[in-house]
């Protein structure tokens, strides 16, 4: 299969920079795919790659187009909107005009962080051993209103008529959560115990009741280092396996049945056990170091285009080649609206060094 290639551009930067500015990238970058985020989390960018009165974009996060409330009516949830954008669909509009230049749309959704969202729909939020609801863990995927409202993202922006869609932060007890400062704590508090998740581990015969209460009452000890947290460990773990299993089956099922390409973003090896047999795209972190290894069968790779991710050019072709070495289907590149502008340069090579490497390798 040939590597495809892929700039990632957000809405607001493409409406920003305007028709001309992606004319000049996909001009010069030769990208096959445009890949757009269409629900996000927050965002604080500062986009140094082209003149601008006002580089800064912030926005608490939502649906960065006018969504169609009728897709959402089975979640029985409402889309909240970004609220950056007036009467024009911003979205819409840089869709058709990347047709207009040849590029295939996808569209990116994450919709797990969005402040307003966990606002407004409390429940569905991830909750700890007491019960108590912790935003820092997002919406849970064990809810199945929250698995109603994938499906719902689905159908809003199949009107599109994307090439693929992806969805980030597909995750199950992926908060940052508290005492971070201490790993085993943190892994002992990691879990989550909503109404959902507890079902779903009953029905597997976990008995999770008396789980959170081992939780709650061991705690203290093992922040102290008096007590041994391995048994304690294994029973999470096992707590864990179940609701992934019935996440990930869950998911294949749906996938199998949404009649439009998709993939699952996962950020770290040894994690997505929640999506079972999905295709999953690796996002590398975009700090320094990011030199980590994608997790083995991504489909796809999305990459960092410019400092403090990837320190040059070379290094940005190098980990290009890599990711054609390990036959993915497409690499996209991030942050080119946010890179000083020899970011564009960089990617321009390394797509076309990537290139040549598929074709070497053919
Ligand atoms: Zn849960």
């Amino acid at each position: 299969m040939r590597t495809r290639f892929g700039l990632v551009l957000p809405p607001w930067s493409f409406a920003a920079a305007g028709l001309d500015r992606l004319d000049v990238l996909a001009g010069e970058i030769g990208a096959d795919e445009l890949v757009v985020p269409a629900i996000t989390g927050p965002i604080h960018s500062l986009r140094l790659a082209w003149p601008d009165p006002a580089p800064l974009f912030a926005s608490p996060g939502g649906w960065h187009y006018p969504a169609d409330p009728r897709a959402y009516v089975a979640a029985g949830l409402r889309p909240v909107r970004a609220r950056w954008f007036g009467t024009t669909d911003e979205l819409a509009r840089m869709i058709e005009h990347a047709r207009r230049l040849g590029l295939d749309v996808v569209l990116r959704a994450g919709f797990r962080e969005i402040p307003a969202l966990a606002d407004a729909e409390p429940h569905l939020v991830a909750q700890n051993a007491w019960g108590q609801a912790d935003a820092t863990g997002g919406l849970c995927i064990s809810q199945p209103q929250v698995r109603e409202l994938l499906r719902a993202v689905w159908t809003d922006l199949a009107r599109f008529g994307p090439r693929r869609v992806e969805i980030a932060g597909w995750e199950l007890d992926a908060g940052p959560g508290p005492l971070s400062w201490h790993p085993i704590a943190r892994r002992v508090t990691a879990a989550c115990f909503c109404p959902a998740c507890r079902q779903i581990a009953g029905r597997a015969g976990v008995a999770a009741d008396a789980l959170a209460q081992t939780v709650r009452t061991n705690l203290a000890a093992i922040v102290a280092g008096t007590a041994d947290p391995a048994a304690l460990e294994r029973e999470l773990a096992a707590y864990g396996a179940v609701r992934r299993a019935d996440a990930g089956s869950w998911l294949e099922r749906v996938v199998a049945e949404a009649g439009c390409e998709a993939a699952f973003e996962v950020v770290e090896p040894g994690r997505g056990g929640e999506l079972g047999g999905v295709p999953r795209y690796w996002r590398a972190k975009r700090g320094p170091g990011d030199a980590a290894a994608a997790p083995a069968g991504t489909a796809g790779w999305t990459l960092a285009a410019g400092r403090p991710a990837v320190e040059s050019g070379a290094e940005l072709v190098r980990r290009t080649q890599a990711a054609v070495a390990a036959g993915v289907g497409w690499i996209s590149y991030e942050g080119v609206d946010e890179a000083p502008p020899d970011g564009v340069t960089w990617v321009k090579q390394a797509v076309r060094y990537g290139r040549r490497s598929a074709t070497d390798a053919v």
